[in-house]
């Protein structure tokens, strides 16, 4: 059977896939089987001078160790520059996306001059000072480009999205996040920018990935409305907590993970993600164990889960 949907897994090549990468890649790919779709891989190397040379195939080996196989040759975000650059122009062209010449000590500055600043994650949402309507750069460089966070009325902008998970989720995008970069002042591609455009010209249907990953997804979808490209479908895993309670990361030094065992590994990730069916446990071997983890995953998020079994039901017909 094939049906319309196509999922991915897109790991940023910053280290070795560990306990939480191979969760979200399982996830991604079960429920892509799950579904009957495709499942694609995208390198998300857009951040050059963070990925170490050769962890790319190092995540492909282990995917392909786990017998998580792409149905298509993978991409690799730093090969596609020529398309995000045409995205950025039609969104300056539109109006919507506007030059800023602001040094960070500058933002900070003008944020100090209207009174507190906001924060979030520990940076300051832009204050706006380059946007066409206080202006514009006014003889200045433009250093990155951002997306506006408003409307065209200048009103601020609520996003409103379901999660499979999750369920309904808000955020006010223009007071929370603000007018966010899509090319960096050092000439990189801002990580939304790329996974807007290519999740469209891959013609991705369903997006599933860690939790720690959901708060960006207004902001893809505010980009994916001004490009005028439709929006996946989201499903936000649970994260992999550490012994220390934290989530698990390359940052704080995640092991790799280890596919010399993959039915260990692979069940180790099934009960990451909740899928305790005591047959996974006797499962004999690497796609014995896939198998039965479809089978689980279809009956909790599966085309069929949740709906009404019996023919003749309110949905039937
Ligand atoms: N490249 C991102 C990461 O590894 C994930 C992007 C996504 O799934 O949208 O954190």
């Amino acid at each position: 059977m094939t049906t319309g949907y196509v999922g991915r897994f897109a790991p940023s090549p910053t280290g070795p896939l560990h306990a939480g990468s191979v969760v979200a890649a399982l996830a991604s790919w079960l429920d892509a089987r799950a579904h009957g779709g495709r499942w694609l891989v995208r390198i998300e190397d857009v951040d050059g001078p963070r990925c170490p040379p050769g962890t790319d195939r190092l995540i492909l080996a282990q995917l392909e160790a786990l017998g998580l196989v792409p149905d298509e040759p993978p991409w690799w975000q730093s090969r596609r520059g020529a398309a995000y650059a045409v995205a950025l122009e039609r969104l300056l062209q539109a109006g919507l996306a506007y030059g800023c010449a602001c040094t960070r000590a500058q933002i900070a500055a003008a944020q100090a001059a209207t009174g507190p600043g906001r924060m979030r994650h520990g940076e300051l949402v832009y204050p706006g000072t380059c946007r066409p309507d206080r202006g514009g750069l006014q003889g200045r460089v433009a250093r990155a480009v951002r997306l506006c966070s408003t409307d065209p009325a200048g009103r601020p902008v609520w996003i409103d999205w379901q999660d499979r998970r999750l369920g309904a989720m808000r955020q006010n995008l223009t007071g929370t996040v603000g007018d966010f970069v899509l090319r960096r002042a050092d000439g990189l591609w801002a990580y939304q920018l790329a996974v807007v455009v290519d999740d469209a010209e891959q013609g991705i249907t369903d997006i599933v990935r860690g939790e720690d990953l959901a708060d960006n997804t207004p902001r893809q979808r505010w980009l994916q409305q001004a490009l005028g490209l439709p929006a996946p479908r989201c499903l936000h895993t649970p994260l992999v907590l550490g012994a220390d309670g934290e989530k698990l990361s390359k940052q704080n030094g995640a092991a790799a993970a280890a596919v010399h065992d993959p039915v260990a590994t692979l069940q180790q990730a099934c009960a990451g993600l909740g899928l305790s069916d005591p047959a996974l446990a006797g499962a004999g071997s690497r796609a014995d164990l896939l198998d039965r983890a479809v089978h689980a995953w279809s009956l909790r998020w599966g085309p069929a889960a949740g709906r009404p079994s019996s023919a003749g039901g309110p949905d039937a017909g």
